[in-house]
């Protein structure tokens, strides 16, 4: 993580979006992690947040009721228009680093819209900005079609020092992507987290554009997340900063509960095993459900890793029965009986961080 320095990064243009009863107790850092938590929600001031979110019935690991979540996990994305720099290459790798790697969610992309083949689909929007370098956004709720999402970039004449090179940038690049993660939130169904029945008093609904508590929403993580990347009081209990992720701020991360939501929501990541035998050597190999690279997996044997996914290892002895089912034969209409065969084999297990483990057998 960056460490930034944080004075003069706020320009005065995002002042309006915080509540001014906020701002006579509060230290610098408190005051910055509050702001940072507005970003991170919608971050809109409120006047433009009433014509912006019109129509959309947003809530955030909180699960919107009455949710259609995207099938398969799999969410199309195309972009409307382009950025001035990197942003989508940062949409893309945000999204990879946090929900695809947290639950079973993948992302598909397209340059073009309507995406090619795919009537659900997300349609996202680059609002070019000047009035500030700060981030914004808006997000339909749950898999439509299409659903949109809007979120802010700097300009390429942005006056306030956000572009590449500038005082602002390595802000306005964290911030950008706690934005985009914070509405894909929405698009995969997930509401404010302070507006759940359990939230605490101390994050005032008034920060909220849906200023309102949904009763019939589902909770996602068994108490209220005051460090969701959906709540709007993030990092913050209205008296000190609370325990943050790694890093400076992290804005544009997942916190455990969300990733615990996240996998509630949509399911554990789920991955495939393949094998290959020569002689006495075996390389084991996966891919996730989506067809990509499973990060950071071992093979483990006897509970101890023997070697990573697509290294040739020496076949350790049997520690185990490898077990097929034989379908069943038909002749004439008789048919056998299904059945189970078993022979002492290798049994393996794949590994890797925040997929399911996967059995490996091989038969010597
Ligand atoms: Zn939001």
């Amino acid at each position: 993580m960056r460490e930034k320095d944080l004075s003069g990064a706020f320009p005065e243009g995002r002042e309006p979006a915080f509540p001014g009863t906020f701002m006579g107790s509060v230290t610098l850092r408190q005051l910055i992690l509050a702001v940072v938590a507005v970003v991170s929600g919608c971050g809109i001031a409120p006047e433009e947040a009433a014509e912006a979110e019109v129509g959309v019935s947003e809530a955030e690991l909180f699960q919107a009721p009455n949710l259609t979540k995207w099938a398969g996990g799999l969410v199309p994305i195309c972009f409307v228009n382009g950025a001035p720099g990197p942003e989508v290459a940062w949409t893309q790798d945000a999204l990879a680093k946090t929900w695809a790697t947290a639950a079973n969610i993948g992302f598909i992309y397209s340059s073009t819209c309507p995406f090619p083949g795919r009537p659900w689909h997300v349609q996202l929007t680059f609002d070019h900005i000047t009035d500030n370098w700060g981030s914004r956004g808006v997000a339909d709720i749950g898999m439509l079609s299409p659903a949109r999402t809007t979120v802010a970039v700097c300009a390429a004449n942005n006056p306030n020092g956000c572009r590449p090179g500038q005082v602002n940038a390595a802000d306005y690049e964290e911030s950008f992507r706690s934005v985009v993660v914070h509405e894909v939130g929405h698009l995969l169904g997930f509401l404010h987290e302070q507006q759940r029945t359990d939230a605490t008093p101390i994050c005032p609904l008034t920060m909220d554009s849906n200023s309102v508590i949904v009763p019939n929403g589902v909770n996602l993580t068994p108490t209220y997340d005051a460090d969701s990347i959906m709540n709007y009081c993030r990092g913050w209990n209205g008296v000190a900063p609370l325990p943050y992720q790694v890093g400076y701020r992290g804005a544009e991360l997942l916190s455990v509960g969300d990733a615990q939501g996240a996998r509630a929501a949509y399911g554990v990541r789920r991955m495939t095993t393949s094998q290959s035998v020569s002689g006495t050597s075996a390389r084991v190999t996966a891919v996730d459900a989506f067809g990509g690279p499973v990060p950071g997996a071992s093979v483990f044997y006897n509970g101890a890793p023997i070697a990573t996914l697509g290294q040739w290892f020496t076949l350790p002895p049997n520690n185990g029965s490898v077990c097929v089912i034989v379908p069943p034969e038909c002749e004439y209409g008789h048919c056998t009986k299904p059945r189970r065969e078993c022979e002492p084999g290798v049994v393996l297990e794949v590994r890797a961080a925040n997929f399911t483990t996967a059995k490996v057998n091989i038969v010597r």
